[in-house]
């Protein structure tokens, strides 16, 4: 790790699951022995939230996949930053590349996301793709997460190597040392995501502009997971 943050494991759930295996899941991260020297986070599909929030051990903090650009009111199907905040969420994954290619978000709206939760004091996990994108997402950095996820790595099997994810760490890095400071620089934790899991986490985890993972398959299953968060060096 060169960022100077904790090693950071987040889980995104996607929309998978349902009120018994959240249950399973649950309770199988509850039993597992987790590194204390690290950041866990799981993002539930919004209707387990809060099942999840009221089961699962306060060592996990919870994220939402997704938040409204602003304030709630008249805005059908949407969810505020708010309403997370209401119900225990501390954190929210934006700009992952299934809404920005699925859904068809653009960096604009994304970074418009990423300040409103920012401004509700909600942490973000924002994630880039291949290359870094300048965008808006407010002037404070202090809660945010980047995660880089190369799109053919994700859910495809095919993990980018340590090497190759190093080296686009660092050219993150080397861009908020430019573009923002050398403090936020050293600060921000950049988290790799696509195809980690229990065999190959460790490995990643060695290099050091790999400050932690997101993880989609392998966080459905508890005890790889616990592997996952396991494995930082
Ligand atoms: P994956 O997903 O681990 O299933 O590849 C990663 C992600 O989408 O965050």
């Amino acid at each position: 790790m060169a960022g100077s943050g904790k090693f950071f494991v987040g889980g995104n759930w996607k929309c998978n699951g349902t009120k018994d295996s959240i249950k399973q899941l649950v309770s199988d991260l509850n039993s597992a022995t987790l590194e204390p020297d690290v950041d866990v986070v799981v993002g539930p599909p919004f209707v387990y939230i809060d099942q999840v929030k009221n089961s699962l051990t306060d060592r996990i903090e919870i994220a939402a996949q997704n938040s409204w650009i602003g304030k709630g009111g008249a805005f059908t199907g949407e969810i505020s930053a708010e309403q997370l905040k209401d119900i225990g969420c501390k954190w929210v994954i934006l700009g992952h590349s299934e809404r920005r290619h699925v859904i068809g978000e653009d960096d604009q709206f994304i970074g418009k996301k990423a300040a409103y939760a920012l401004g509700q004091d909600l942490g973000v996990i924002a994630c880039i793709g291949e290359l870094l994108e300048e965008r808006e997402a407010g002037k404070t950095w202090d809660n945010i997460v980047i995660a880089y996820e190369p799109v053919w790595a994700i859910g495809t099997g095919k993990v980018a190597s340590p090497e190759q994810a190093q080296e686009v760490h660092v050219a993150v890095r080397d861009w908020l040392a430019k573009n923002v400071s050398a403090e936020v620089a050293s600060k921000t934790r950049i988290i790799y995501g696509g195809s980690v899991n229990a065999g190959n986490s460790a490995d990643l985890a060695k290099k050091e502009d790999i400050d932690g993972f997101l993880v989609g398959g392998a966080s459905l299953k508890g005890s790889d997971f616990a592997t996952i968060i396991n494995s930082v060096t």
